[in-house]
């Protein structure tokens, strides 16, 4: 084992990792890019908090209001250190990485964007930097046009300068693609946008939970992700905005904390970020987001990344003389621990179901990134997803799983 971190002592402090599935199998869960698994520091600090210090936050004066509000907001600015920003004000929680770009889109793009302004949008993206652009385009009247995909699952850069020739007023691309596990130069695709004159907004779901990401030196103007992908809990999510976005654009939910004031002729608006958080938050799950913060400094994100780098070469390995499959996306030295692939003659489904017979869980299907499958013609595909917790020995069991599904259809 080379890696820098030793995952058997990482998975131990998995409780679900422990428990076996189909009665008496070994959970093999190679998911993690839908959802980690939470470690138990995470689900404690949940549990914690409902047991000693549950009350609502920001209203209360008394001491068990103050004590939650000081843990949501220690949360926030732990999350904010992490990807390394400075001002605590520019993080918004929210539910997940969908509702980022949708508060986007409802908030900066409806007041910022009119009738024929164009997005820059890329071929690898998730439904969920997607569709927003496309309900409010539909509303705008805006363009769209996409970076295309290259056969090895990068980005063509040249197409990217070309279209940004065209001026667009948003640029919004993945920082890792969800499918193919190709990780985009974001600076310099950042500052290209900039230098074109558009707002930049990066989809960091797969990006955050693998490795270190500093938003500092990264300049985007807009940087979302999840909870639940990082080891933290669903239901808690992240909005980066730069400060003078957030000021600029109008409130996203109306109702409770989000009000300065409140009279019969109208409202005035809260301070950032509490203008974007309308009505009682996800708090407990807000702390555990923070805790997931802690467990993942506590390994060091270089040595996840490290760790998932050695894995995913292994995964190409492994699988590399399985008959009939084919791995889409790049090579593994140059992707995140994603490996997405097809075996030939057999329907993803297929694959999936006689794999989970075995224990070992792994997705079919688009994996929420229909026009990227569309590029390439495929109808859906396998994926294997890697997080901390995974060992070689759960990639020996795909292995293994995977001749059964051969000798099956064979
Ligand atoms: N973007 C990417 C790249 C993803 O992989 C995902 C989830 O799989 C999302 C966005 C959406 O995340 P969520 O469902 O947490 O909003």
């Amino acid at each position: 084992m080379n890696s820098v971190i030793s995952n058997e002592e990482i998975a131990c402090q998995f409780p679900i990792l422990k428990q076996p599935i189909h009665q008496d199998k070994r959970l093999v869960y190679l998911d993690s890019a839908a959802t980690a698994q939470k470690p138990l520091v995470v689900i404690q600090s949940m549990n914690a908090f409902y047991e000693h210090t549950n009350a609502n936050i920001h209203r209360g004066i008394h001491a068990l209001a103050e004590a939650a509000t000081e843990a949501y907001e220690n949360a926030r600015a732990k999350t904010a250190r992490f990807i390394g920003v400075q001002d605590a004000r520019q993080l918004v929680f929210t539910r997940n990485t969908t509702e980022s770009i949708n508060l986007i889109a409802y908030t900066w793009g409806r007041k910022f964007l009119n009738k024929g302004d164009l997005i820059v949008l890329t071929e690898m993206e998730h439904h969920s930097n997607l569709v927003p652009w496309y309900v409010l385009a539909e509303e705008k009247e805006l363009r769209i046009e996409f970076v295309r995909v290259q056969d090895d699952g990068t980005l063509d850069m040249r197409h990217y300068l070309d279209l940004l020739e065209k001026k667009p007023r948003l640029v919004a691309f993945t920082h890792m693609s969800n499918v193919l596990g190709t990780i985009n130069p974001a600076k310099e695709m950042i500052q290209e946008a900039h230098t074109a004159g558009a707002v930049v907004v990066v989809d960091g779901a797969q990006a955050v939970p693998h490795f270190s990401v500093n938003l500092t030196d990264l300049e985007p103007d807009f940087y979302a992700f999840s909870g639940h992908k990082m080891c933290g809990p669903t239901g808690i999510g992240v909005l980066y905005g730069k400060l003078d976005l957030l000021n600029a654009m109008p409130p996203f939910l109306g109702g409770g904390d989000m009000i300065k004031k409140v009279t019969f002729e109208g409202f005035s608006t809260n301070d950032v970020p509490y203008k974007f958080e309308a009505g009682t938050p996800a708090i407990a799950e807000g702390i555990g987001m923070g805790a997931a913060v802690d467990f993942l400094e506590s390994v060091g994100m270089d040595a996840v990344f490290t760790h998932e780098q050695e894995l995913t070469q292994y995964a190409f390995n492994v699988l590399a003389d399985v008959k009939g499959l084919r791995i889409i996306g790049p090579g593994a030295d140059v992707r995140g621990g994603v490996v997405s692939f097809t075996l030939e003659g057999i329907h993803p489904h297929d694959v999936a179901q006689i794999l989970d017979s075995k224990g070992i869980a792994v997705r079919a299907g688009h994996h929420c990134a229909m026009p990227l499958h569309q590029r390439f013609n495929l109808p859906a595909t396998t994926r294997a997803s890697l997080y901390l917790y995974n060992t070689r020995a759960d990639l020996d069991a795909l292995r293994t799983g995977l001749d059964k599904v051969i000798e099956i259809f064979a």
